[in-house]
């Protein structure tokens, strides 16, 4: 696991002492009293810690199959390409990097070297998801006529990468990402054009050069379907509403770690769990995908179209212009 922040320390160290098809192996940290306290709390061997020096050496480790990147965003290019130079599987984090044309070369750089790229989605992984997923591909209400779709959370930090352009701040990169999911997974399509995107902010003094709080957008799916979608660090939002021929998926909350529940004219939908049961199954269903040879449920192509997606809702908040995809 490469970066020990919120994330790893909280939500998938615990949960890789659930996991059954893999175990935290090893650490890579800038910050020798985080190191020291991981390797007693997981028992990690010295021989498994690393720096960010030195972590090219991880290519020699043959206790480390798979590398787990879960920096800020902008770190994410270096990361998971050193990773697979290493000759390691790597899953990263999303957003998975700042520019399509990153994530292409990470792709490349995973599948020159003969190794599996995953993207941390795990909703894909999680039986609500799963559930709405499946009764729009099988059209069981019909078609699907829009979608609204809003993933936000009130973040009062000042100074954290989330509010820093270099590293990948901005809350399209971070939440935006889930409200696209929203769309895309809610129409089972992918998004032809951006029609209309506005970047917005309350809080100028801590979202400054044009780095966005809040950001609205409209995408269009073929057959003119349309999904408006919202996303901000200044208001708790999370909802899913797919309104589909013969009445609508209402998901609330759609997209957070436990509690996802929603209801349609075919009933509830509602699979309970405890945290950090999604991150443990994303990354057995991962670590299966390895083991077996099978393709993975979120490979680099997915995070590529969220970013290609993301770039274009910025080109047309900037120029007010219509984004064709
Ligand atoms: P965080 O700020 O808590 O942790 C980031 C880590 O990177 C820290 O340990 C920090 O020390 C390290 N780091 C190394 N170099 C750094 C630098 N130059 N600047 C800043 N930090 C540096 O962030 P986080 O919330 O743990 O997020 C990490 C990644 O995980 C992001 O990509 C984020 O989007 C993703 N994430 C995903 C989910 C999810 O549900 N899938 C949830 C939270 C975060």
């Amino acid at each position: 696991m490469v970066g020990l922040g919120y994330y790893s320390t909280d939500l998938l160290a615990p949960a890789l002492q659930q996991t059954k098809d893999c175990y935290l192996a090893g650490i890579v940290t800038g910050t020798p009293s985080k190191a020291e306290a991981w390797k007693k709390k997981y028992n990690i061997p010295d021989k498994n810690i690393y720096n960010y020096q030195n972590f090219d050496q991880v290519a020699n480790n043959p206790d480390i199959d798979v590398i787990y990147v879960v920096l800020p965003p902008s770190m994410h290019h270096e990361y998971v390409v050193r990773a697979a130079k290493a000759g390691k599987h790597v899953w990263c984090e999303k957003p998975m990097a700042i520019t399509a044309l990153q994530c292409q070369e990470m792709i490349d750089a995973c599948s020159n070297n003969k190794k599996s790229l995953a993207i941390g989605y795990r909703l894909h992984h999680e039986p609500n998801t799963q559930e709405y997923s499946r009764i729009v591909n099988k059209q069981l209400l019909g078609k699907v006529k829009h979608v609204k779709c809003a993933a936000g959370y009130v973040d009062n930090r000042t100074n954290h990468w989330k509010q820093n352009k270099a590293l990948g701040g901005g809350v399209l990169y971070d939440m935006g990402v889930y409200a696209i999911q929203g769309a895309r997974l809610g129409t089972g399509k992918e998004p032809v054009s951006i029609i209309s995107a506005k970047t917005s902010t309350t809080r100028p003094e801590i979202y400054k050069d044009g780095l966005d709080e809040t950001t609205i957008a409209t995408l269009e799916f073929p057959g003119g379907v349309l999904a408006d979608i919202k996303t901000s660090f200044g208001e708790n939002i999370n909802f899913l509403d797919i309104s589909c021929e013969k009445g609508s998926i209402n998901m609330a909350p759609y997209s957070i770690y436990n509690g996802l529940q929603g209801n349609s004219p075919l009933g509830e939908i509602y699979f309970p769990y405890e945290v950090p049961w999604q991150q443990a199954k994303q990354m057995d269903d991962d670590a299966k995908s390895i083991k077996t040879g099978i393709a993975m449920l979120v490979p680099g192509e997915e995070g590529l179209r969220d970013i290609t997606i993301v770039n274009a809702i910025y080109k047309s908040a900037a120029t007010g212009q219509v984004v064709k995809l």
